[in-house]
């Protein structure tokens, strides 16, 4: 049941990384708890989603790396019930079909339900968040299943109660991503409107079109390497020159793509990596590159960022 040795290059969207020394896929949540009864409690172990948002080591990754593919998807007047491991794709095709409103936002953004909520993704001024109703997860340490409403998940900008720091790896060794939740979301239910079926297709497509033209997918690539920077917490020394470029993402931010970009840092390339010249709060993948190449190129740009603007970047993406 737990495969050996594989590529999880295969199983992101950077095509970057070693193999897991062991991986599981979960089609149920049945097979989530044998998978976790019987993993060897001294290796660390990770939960994979779409793999759009995770930098894998070169190295690999010695533990369990378990996918929960659960895919089961309902609909109950206007709430719908559905499994972690739906693509966020075939969720908003799923609320086209059913004309609800309160997703088009999401239009175009990769990755399972799973990930959205645990990272409370967002665009475009909405956030996973916004239509959560509750979440249901396990706690790996004890199998305990945990029914949570919205309150309860401390959402947050890109994050959320199952972004806290958990058991992913034995006591005594450091958290590798020092961000990995010891909790696995097993389903979500999202509370949306009745709306207009061609509204909410046209706005998805609107924001699948918007992102075609300003992001590099022609590359591969995991989205926004930082999160943008809260205005309020730079210092007025370079209010002026930001104010131009502040954009509620939320709340006002300050777009990492923009201090990359007045930090002459577009098209600044280290091995088979590159820091966009589209949009250079993308790294991408341009000719078979290697962990360190983004990692190299992540510190080069915090330094400068830093030097420049006496701001630190923080890290959006997830290492392991
Ligand atoms: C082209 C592109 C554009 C993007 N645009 C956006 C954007 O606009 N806004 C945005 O917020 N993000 C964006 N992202 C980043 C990414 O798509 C999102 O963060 C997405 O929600 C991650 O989902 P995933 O299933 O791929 O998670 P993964 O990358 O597989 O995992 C991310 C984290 O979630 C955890 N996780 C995954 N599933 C579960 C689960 N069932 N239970 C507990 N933890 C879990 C993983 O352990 C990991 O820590 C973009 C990425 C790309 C490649």
């Amino acid at each position: 049941m737990f495969k050996e040795n594989i590529l999880l290059a295969k199983y992101g969207s950077y095509k970057i990384g070693g193999p897991a020394r062991y991986f599981f896929h979960a089609k149920t949540d049945k097979d989530i708890i044998t998978a976790l009864k019987n993993r060897n409690k001294n290796d660390g172990f990770f939960i994979l989603g779409g793999g759009t948002n995770i930098l894998f080591d070169d190295n690999g990754f010695d533990g369990l790396v378990l996918k929960p593919d659960l895919k089961n998807i309902s609909v109950k007047k206007n709430v719908i019930i559905a499994g972690a491991g739906v693509l966020m794709e075939d969720l908003l095709d799923f609320c086209v079909e059913h004309s609800l409103s309160g997703l088009e936002w999401a239009g175009g953004l990769p990755g399972t339900l799973g990930g959205a909520v645990r990272g409370n993704a967002g665009a475009f001024g909405g956030e996973i968040k916004d239509s959560v109703l509750a979440v249901s997860s396990i706690d790996s340490s004890n199998l305990k299943l945990i029914k949570r409403k919205n309150s309860q998940c401390k959402f947050d900008y890109r994050s959320s109660v199952f972004s806290a720091e958990g058991a992913c790896l034995p006591v005594g060794m450091a958290c590798l991503s020092g961000r990995q939740g010891k909790e696995i979301i097993l389903s979500v239910e999202l509370k949306l409107k009745p709306g207009d079926r061609s509204t909410v297709k046209n706005a998805i497509e609107e924001k699948i079109s918007y992102r075609r033209l300003r992001h590099p997918i022609e590359h591969f690539n995991i989205g926004s390497i930082f999160k943008n920077v809260a205005f309020d917490s730079v210092s007025k020394k370079h209010h002026a020159l930001f104010l131009k470029a502040v954009k509620k993402d939320p709340f006002p931010v300050i777009p990492a793509a923009f201090l990359l970009s007045e930090a002459g840092l577009k098209g600044v390339a280290l091995g088979g990596a590159m820091i966009s010249p589209k949009h250079p709060n993308f790294i991408v993948n341009v000719l078979s590159a290697g962990s360190a190449d983004v990692k190299n190129l992540i510190a080069l740009a915090k330094y400068k960022i830093k030097k420049d603007f006496q701001i630190e970047l923080e890290e959006e993406i997830i290492y392991l």
